[in-house]
């Protein structure tokens, strides 16, 4: 637990929240601004900075219950899909530092767009894959 982390106080009640989930290592709750009605958060109950921090024993069944919350996000909402994401550092746009998965349900044109895809060079792609390869 961090005592400064509002995910944190969360977990231990001292912030109130629309929790819609909970087992022995997850929490799950609404995001307070939501990309739509029933954006939901799932984190873990301990306290890790982002996904690359977070120790496997804590991740392994995050993925399966997000699946089991977004099933039930989807038939509460009426959406047709949703985007899973976790955000990874400042850059990425991460604002609270423990970690967590979004959850987001998606409707037909409601002004939310994807990533725009770039282009490589020539010869680029096989050097970029290259590299990741040598760094795994
Ligand atoms: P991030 O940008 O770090 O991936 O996402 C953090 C999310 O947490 C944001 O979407 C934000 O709305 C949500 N959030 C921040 N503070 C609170 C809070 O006190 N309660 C709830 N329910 N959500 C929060
Ligand atoms: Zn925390």
């Amino acid at each position: 637990m961090n005592p400064d982390c509002i995910f944190c106080k969360i977990v231990k009640g001292e912030i109130p929240c629309a929790k819609v989930y909970e087992n022995q290592k997850y929490v799950a709750f609404l995001d307070i601004t939501p990309v739509n009605p029933g954006h939901t958060l799932v984190i873990p109950k301990e306290h890790y900075e982002d996904l690359l921090n977070t120790p496997d024993s804590v991740l392994d069944g995050m993925l399966n219950d997000s699946k089991k919350i977004a099933k039930a996000v989807l038939k509460a909402v009426g959406a047709e899909g949703f985007n899973l994401t976790v955000n990874v550092g400042p850059v990425s746009g991460q604002v609270v530092p423990h970690l967590h998965i979004h959850i987001m349900p998606r409707f037909p044109n409601d002004g939310h767009h994807l990533f725009k895809g770039g282009a490589y060079k020539e010869g680029e792609i096989q050097k970029v894959a290259e590299k990741i390869r040598q760094n795994l």
